[in-house]
């Protein structure tokens, strides 16, 4: 028999990076999830946060359930899913960290000068002393205690290439950032394009008929049984979010009709940036 079990990383205080942040309000980094996925003896854990600290948190929380950690799967390239990975395969040294094939080179750039730079930058003496970067995947499957895994592709999601993780016998996924629950969606590096991509990506969840469904991003205690409510909503952000660019305001129209809408999620920081990405040339406030 298997069980889930997610380890919820809080919002974070951020150094904002971009323009025209109301610096009254602090920007956030959105919470964040690792889950584990653990038989009587084996574990796998998906996803392995950023900072040190919560890495360090996380593996704490690992080393707690006894299970012996096989591998850590990482279900796409952003940064805020494995940086934290080096702490984790300290703490367990026989662990090894995977992701698709086609995923691996997008990890590696973000390890490389100026992106980790950026993310030095977010997280100032925050991130871990060394940096590792997942393997290529070489199986379809994952073993837990002889029960399977099964990485799938999804292609777009807040990033292209992106996975979820399909657990069989719990009728669970893993979504990586697929779904967003509770929380602003981060859109931006995509397009009209990408954003209905991204749709098809959600059409595939839906189609593993999944009873929980934990997403990379959600809130503290979020549900993560509600997936047909997860899809929708996410579903609808995306189509309200395309909507608001069409209406052919600028990146503060953006933000009023996307708050009107969505203003329940969290860290509205990820929506300035997202709308403010829309506009390269202008800043939140109309000026350009
Ligand atoms: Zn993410």
């Amino acid at each position: 028999m298997l069980s889930i079990d997610v380890f919820t990383s809080d919002y974070k205080p951020i150094a904002s990076t971009v323009q025209g942040w109301d610096a009254r309000q602090r920007a956030t980094w959105p919470a964040s999830t690792a889950t584990l996925v653990h038989g009587p003896r084996e574990a796998v854990l998906v996803d392995a946060l950023i900072t040190a600290k919560e890495a360090h948190d996380l593996t704490e929380w690992i080393r707690a359930t006894g299970k012996v950690l096989t591998t850590v799967y990482v279900t796409h390239g952003h940064a805020d899913h494995f940086l934290g990975l080096s702490v984790v395969l300290d703490a367990f040294p026989d662990a090894v960290a995977v992701a698709l094939p086609e995923v691996v080179p997008l990890a590696e750039e973000q390890l490389s000068g100026p992106y980790l730079a950026y993310w030095e930058s977010l997280f100032p003496g925050g991130l871990p002393d060394r940096q590792v970067a997942p393997r290529p995947l070489t199986d379809d499957v994952i073993g837990v205690d002889g029960h399977e895994l099964r990485p799938v592709r999804v292609g777009q999601s807040d990033t292209d290439p992106s996975s979820v993780v399909h657990v069989p016998d719990l009728d669970a996924v893993v979504g990586g950032d697929v779904a967003y629950n509770g929380i602003h969606m981060w859109l931006a590096q995509t397009d009209r394009a990408a954003r209905s991509r991204w749709q098809r990506a959600l059409d595939l969840v839906e189609g593993l008929r999944p009873q929980r469904l934990v997403a990379g991003h959600q809130h503290p205690g979020a549900d993560e049984t509600d997936v047909a409510g997860m899809i929708a909503a996410s579903r609808r952000y995306l189509t309200d979010f395309d909507a608001a660019v069409e209406a052919g305001g600028g990146a503060a129209d953006v933000i009023r009709a996307m708050t009107a809408a969505h203003g329940e999620r969290g860290n509205p920081y990820t929506l300035y940036v997202s709308a403010t990405s829309q506009y390269p040339a202008e800043t939140a406030d109309g000026s350009r």
